[in-house]
């Protein structure tokens, strides 16, 4: 998507930089925070101490990101098995989407689902649609994650029943900064259209106001 593309080429000044840092890495670290809180109650699960720390390689994942995203040739590119990705990204939603009303359901239509990719990045981009869905979905409903072999790619569906976007809204998804919420700060698009152009895939956006959205990703196989 070449607008997208363009559109990208914004973010290179520091500012810009630094609020795109701030905003990925305010998320682990509400969640850093929300589980030392626990602790600090007397909870101490083991199950805690492992999602810290990998909250804590997010954050340092994330600050890796940004230096990639600025040189995209460094990027590394592993063989992974989506399952997994999903599997560790799941479990930090599952208080949020519990306490909104909100059920998370994946569907994966083969055991094994194996791509090229750079891992954090990936985690990133689903991360990002997740929190997206979770948001549009404030009376309550089902979000669906679908994960399908479709001519030879990988096809991601994050299918949600929220809001909608309207289709003025539609054509500004990945500008940076664009944002309809009080506290988003509207880079979180721009940046997943980056990573998934540069793991040579595509995102579409299929929308309707009051009834839901589809983003879906297309990725290649190795
Ligand atoms: P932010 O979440 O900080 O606003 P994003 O880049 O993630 O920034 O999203 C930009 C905008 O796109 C959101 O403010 C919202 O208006 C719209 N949007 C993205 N995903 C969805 C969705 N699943 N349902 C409804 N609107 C969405
Ligand atoms: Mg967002």
């Amino acid at each position: 998507n070449e607008e997208a593309l363009r559109r990208t080429e914004k973010l290179n000044t520091i500012g810009e930089f630094a609020a795109g840092i701030a905003h990925e890495i305010r998320n682990p670290l509400t969640s850093l925070r929300g589980f030392l809180q626990l602790i600090k109650n007397g909870q101490i699960k083991e199950e805690y101490k492992d999602i810290m720390e990998s909250e804590l390689d997010r954050i340092e994942s994330i600050l890796n990101e940004f230096l990639i995203l600025s040189k995209p040739h460094l990027t590394q590119y592993n063989k992974k098995d989506v399952h997994v990705l999903f599997k560790q990204i799941l479990p930090l939603f599952e208080t949020q989407a519990t306490y909104n009303n909100i059920q998370l359901v994946t569907e994966f239509d083969l055991d094994e689902l194996m791509i090229n990719c750079n891992e954090n990045q990936l985690k990133q981009v689903f991360v990002n649609f997740i929190k997206n869905a979770i948001e549009a979905t404030s009376n309550g409903g089902v979000i669906k994650i679908e994960c399908k072999k479709e001519q030879n790619e990988l096809c991601i569906r994050f299918i949600d029943e929220g809001s909608g976007i309207s289709e003025e809204n539609i054509k500004r998804l990945g500008e940076p900064f664009f944002t309809t919420k009080e506290n988003g700060t509207g880079l979180g698009l721009m940046i997943s259209f980056k990573i998934i152009e540069e793991h040579g895939g595509t995102i579409q956006v299929e929308s309707q106001l009051g009834i839901g959205s589809i983003f879906k990703i297309k990725l290649p196989f190795c």
